[in-house]
């Protein structure tokens, strides 16, 4: 039977289809119309899910790693011949517009083959003709896995392709308020990958929990809130759980004096809205160098103006909603904050009764470094434009602070600009580009931003343990 993507939402476990007795509802954040119901899972429908996965975890394990290798690149063929329903899916469930979901889509099928290609060497440490050393990756067992709502689909596929390819086998639980195509993925998945390899339940936060807690889970690869990250190592420590924690950001791009204004504005200005700003490292603080800090806020202002917001599914839309309304409280409470502290807005600032969680895009002319706007990740579409006139001054201000995601920094000396970002305290650094990723490069924060890394090796390796084997090579000396 065909898959129907915008129906019948069921979760995967062991293979099989599974509804709830409960269930949550899903919303369209352009319009706040209910678009779906879908199961919210009982501690028992997860123990089931765990013990699934469980169950599957030797045989997994065993298949030699060229078998999990292709069928990692499987679920990327799969998605990709559903792609154009999963984007319109995508943009229905999270509000993206069209472009945004075709990228995300296509990244996560990109990520699938480019994963489909690692493996973890065996190190040999020591050999001769008495005895070898050798160090191996073991995959940890069940990874429980938590992802936002920001990027659904490609978060996800972060830690499955890894996961799998490691020789785990996984329980996969969406944010609430984006599960539609996380079980969509796990519906098309069923008879593709062996059952129980990938579980995907879906539910409340009560249900992130109980798989941070839950004594058969081996390992919890996390994306989300700082806030939330760290009741998860707390709770993760029931059992010793590994974890490896994806977390938020408040990234500073640092434009010095030697760029044309009018040629980057839009390049800065997509830096910090794209996917309306609800993006882990967009450049959520513009420090802009004195002697062109007036042209480029201008320019900025006039490319923004130019920006269509509206529902994602429309022609031309290039931006959308805030995807849900716990989040769009927030921004809109960041907004007030900023408004009686008399902090002056050049673009946006007000929020327009009307239906759809909008934020207008909402630029802010160099507020104090202590401002809320400043020091908080606003996760949407507030950006607090800061002059600096010394370089020494602004590494200290882009550093100060408990994140440590990302950064940039945009010149036309290359090596200039390079020097600053080899100071600036953050696991990934831009120069002259942004929101580059690859499967090969790591992507992890610093300080309360993560733990770990995704991507790389060393994120592949994240989901794995390390096993020394000792052999002498002479028989066992048995005692009489
Ligand atoms: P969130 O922390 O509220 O939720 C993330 C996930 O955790 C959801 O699936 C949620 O149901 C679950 N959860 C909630 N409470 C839990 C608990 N007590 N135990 C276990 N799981 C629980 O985050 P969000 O609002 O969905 O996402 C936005 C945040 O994510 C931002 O801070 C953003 O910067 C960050 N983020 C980081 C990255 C990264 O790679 N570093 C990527 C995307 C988003």
């Amino acid at each position: 039977m065909a898959l129907d993507l915008f129906n019948d939402y069921t979760m995967t476990i062991d293979g099989k289809a599974e509804t709830a007795a409960a269930t949550i509802e899903a919303h369209n954040p352009a319009t706040e119309a209910v678009i779906a119901h879908v199961p919210d899972a009982s501690r028992e429908q997860l123990d089931a899910a765990v013990a699934s996965a469980k169950a599957a975890f030797p045989a997994w394990a065993a298949r030699p790693v060229e078998e999990r290798q292709a069928l990692v690149a499987k679920i990327g063929e799969v998605m990709q011949e559903h792609a154009e329903e999963l984007s319109r899916l995508l943009t229905l469930e999270q509000g993206k517009a069209k472009a945004g979901a075709d990228w995300e889509i296509g990244g996560s099928i990109a990520w699938c083959g480019g994963i489909a290609t690692q493996s973890l060497p065996v190190r040999i440490i020591e050999e001769d003709e008495h005895r070898t050393v050798e160090m191996r990756h073991v995959p940890v067992g069940v990874v429980g896995a938590i992802t936002p709502w920001n990027f659904p689909i490609l978060l996800a596929i972060w830690k499955i392709a890894p996961a799998l390819v490691a020789g785990n086998t996984m329980v996969l639980k969406p944010s609430p308020y984006t599960p539609l195509c996380t079980l969509k993925i796990g519906e098309m998945l069923r008879g593709v990958l062996p059952d129980g390899v990938l579980n995907v339940v879906s539910g409340g936060n009560d249900l992130g929990a109980w798989m941070t807690g839950h004594p058969d889970i081996a390992k919890i690869s996390f994306t989300g809130s700082t806030e939330t990250g760290k009741k998860v190592m707390q709770s993760a420590s029931s059992n010793l759980k590994g974890i490896t924690l994806e977390l938020g950001g408040n990234d500073p791009a640092i434009v010095l004096p030697d760029v044309d204004p009018k040629q980057m504005a839009k390049e800065l200005f997509w830096a910090a809205f794209q996917n309306s700003a609800q993006f882990c490292c967009a450049a959520k603080r513009l420090y802009i160098h004195d002697d062109i800090y007036d042209e480029l806020r201008d320019e900025l202002v006039e490319y923004a103006r130019t920006v269509k917001m509206g529902d994602g599914s429309q022609q031309g839309v290039q931006l959308g909603p805030i995807q849900n309304k716990m989040q769009f409280e927030k921004v809109k409470d960041l907004l007030a904050d900023a408004k009686a502290n008399g902090y002056e807005a050049v673009l946006g600032g007000e929020v327009p009764e009307g239906a759809g969680y909008f934020v207008p895009v909402t630029i802010y002319d160099n507020p104090p470094e202590d401002a809320r706007v400043v020091k908080e990740e606003a996760f949407g579409p507030v950006l607090p434009l800061m002059r600096f006139t010394d370089i020494e001054d602004v590494i200290a201000r882009a550093n100060d602070t408990d994140m440590g995601l990302a950064a940039s920094v945009w010149s036309s000396d290359w090596t200039k600009a390079k020097a600053i970002g080899e100071r600036i305290e953050a696991g990934v650094i831009w120069i002259n580009e942004i929101h580059t990723f690859s499967p090969f490069a790591s992507f992890g924060g610093h300080k309360q931003s993560g733990i770990g890394v995704t991507n790389a090796h060393e994120g592949l390796a994240e989901f794995t343990n390390l096993q020394t084997i000792n052999t002498r090579k002479e028989p066992a000396v048995t005692i009489a």
